[in-house]
C-alpha cells in the first residue's frame, strides 16, 4: 500500500496523519504557540485566513502554490492547519469559519486533480467516500451538494436507483471536495481553552481588520442613496414603525449585512419597529449574518423571490437591468461614485451667491436614507 510522505501531509493536513504529525512535535498548546515554530505557524496560519476572505470561488486563483520542498516549510504548513482552525473558533464567527473551510477544500480539490489514484483513494477514504466510485447513497449526496448551485447537481437531474445516486467520474474530486468542506464545517468551531485565545487576540484583530477591509473593497462604505427601490421601501416601512412581514425584514437585514453594514447599526434601524425587542433582535440579526450560532451567512433574495413576496415595488429602469438588489447596489453605487467624479473634473468654478432651487437639492433616487435613519436605537418607545 502506497505511504503518505510529509508533503502529502502538508497538501492534506486534515488527515489523522497530520494530526498525529504535530501531536509528536510538542508537548502542549500553549508551549508550541509561544514557541519560534509556533509564531511562525501562526503567521502562515494568519496568510491563510487572509487569501480565504480574499477567495473568490467564482475566479479562483488560477494556479496554486506548490508545495515546498524543504522540510521546516513542510512541517509550517502542516501545523498551521490547526493553528487556523483554532484562530477561527476563537473569533466565534461564522463568516470566518465558512471562507477557510470553502479555501481549504477549494485548495485539496485542486492537488486531487493530480494525484495518485492510491493517495486519492486514502483521502475519499477518510470522508467516508470513494476516489473512484461513482454511486453515493442519496441522504449523502444531498449533504454534499447542498450549497452547489449548477443545475447538474439537482436530484432531478441525475440518475438514482435505490437510493443510490450516480456521479460521472469526472465530477468525483468536486464532491471530494464539497465532502470535505462541510466536515471541516461541521467540526469548526472547536472548544479552545479561553487563555489561548486571549493569547491569539491580537492576531485575530489583524485577520478581522482585513476582513472588514476586504467587506469594504467588495461594496466600498455603505451609500443608502444606492439601495434599491425595495430596500429603500421596505426600510421607509420600519421608520414608519409599520407592520413587516417576515420575509421583509429578512430580506433587508441580508441585504444590509450584505453590503457591509454592522450588526450594530442593522439592529438600531430595527429600532424603530413597533414592539422592538433589543435582545430578540439581535440574535435575529446574528443569525441572519452567520455571527450566531445558525452556521450560515444568508444572502438576500433574488429579485424574483422579492417579488414573489410582493416586496419588489417601485421598479425603477435600473430594475430591468438586474437579478439581484446586490447588483442593483453595486451598479448604482457605480453610477452615484463615478457621476461625483466626473462633476468634480468637470466643475466650473462657482458662481458667486448662486441660490440653491430647493428642488435640485433632493437627491435623484428619491430618498437621502441617511437623514431618515435615526442615528441611535435608543427610542423611548422602544418595549424591550
Ligand atoms: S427589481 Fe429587484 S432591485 Fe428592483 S425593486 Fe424589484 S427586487 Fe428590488
Amino acid at each position: 500500500m502506497v505511504a503518505l510522505d510529509l508533503r502529502d501531509l502538508a497538501k492534506y493536513p486534515f488527515l489523522k496523519e497530520a494530526q498525529s504529525y504535530i501531536s509528536n512535535q510538542t508537548s502542549s498548546l500553549d508551549v508550541f504557540l509561544a514557541s519560534s515554530t509556533g509564531q511562525k505557524a501562526i503567521e502562515e496560519a494568519l496568510d491563510t485566513i487572509t487569501r480565504s476572505l480574499y477567495f473568490n470561488p467564482r475566479q479562483p486563483p488560477e494556479v496554486l502554490m506548490p508545495v515546498p520542498s524543504e522540510s521546516s516549510a513542510v512541517s509550517r504548513i502542516i501545523s498551521s492547519y490547526p493553528v487556523s482552525r483554532i484562530l477561527v473558533s476563537c473569533s466565534g464567527d461564522r463568516t470566518f469559519i465558512e471562507r477557510l473551510c470553502r479555501f481549504q477544500a477549494w485548495k485539496v480539490f485542486n492537488y486531487l486533480q493530480e494525484e495518485e489514484p492510491e493517495k486519492k483513494e486514502i483521502i475519499a477514504r477518510s470522508l467516508g467516500l470513494s476516489g473512484s466510485s461513482t454511486k453515493i447513497p442519496v441522504i449523502q449526496y444531498i449533504e454534499i451538494v447542498a450549497k452547489l448551485r449548477e443545475e447538474k447537481w439537482r436530484l432531478v437531474n441525475r440518475c438514482i436507483e435505490r437510493g443510490i445516486v450516480t456521479i460521472h467520474l469526472d465530477e468525483i474530486d468536486e464532491i471530494l471536495r464539497e465532502r470535505l468542506r462541510v466536515v471541516m464545517y461541521q467540526n469548526l468551531p472547536i472548544r479552545v481553552p479561553p487563555e489561548v485565545c486571549t493569547l491569539l487576540e491580537p492576531y485575530l484583530e489583524k485577520v478581522q481588520k482585513v476582513f472588514q477591509e476586504r467587506m469594504l473593497e467588495e461594496f466600498g462604505s455603505v451609500e443608502e442613496s444606492a439601495f434599491p427601490p425595495c430596500m429603500q421601501a421596505i426600510i421607509g416601512i420600519l421608520i414608519r414603525r409599520a407592520h413587516l412581514t417576515h420575509m421583509g425584514r429578512f430580506a433587508v437585514t441580508a441585504f444590509l449585512h450584505n453590503i457591509g453594514m454592522d450588526n450594530t447599526r442593522i439592529v438600531e434601524i430595527y429600532g424603530q419597529v413597533p414592539n422592538f425587542d433589543l435582545t430578540k433582535t439581535m440574535y435575529q440579526v446574528d443569525h441572519i449574518s452567520g455571527r450566531g450560532g445558525s452556521g450560515t451567512e444568508y444572502t438576500s433574495p433574488l429579485c424574483s423571490t422579492m417579488k414573489t413576496h410582493a416586496l419588489c415595488v417601485h421598479r425603477d429602469a435600473l430594475c430591468d437591468k438586474v437579478i439581484h438588489p446586490l447588483t442593483y447596489y453595486k451598479k448604482k453605487k457605480w453610477m452615484i461614485e463615478s457621476g461625483k467624479k466626473k462633476s468634480a473634473t468637470n466643475a466650473k468654478p462657482e458662481k458667486e451667491n448662486c441660490p440653491v432651487k430647493e428642488d435640485e437639492s433632493s437627491s435623484p433616487s428619491g430618498g437621502d436614507i441617511a437623514n431618515k435613519i435615526p442615528a441611535t436605537a435608543d427610542n423611548g418607545d422602544k418595549h424591550q
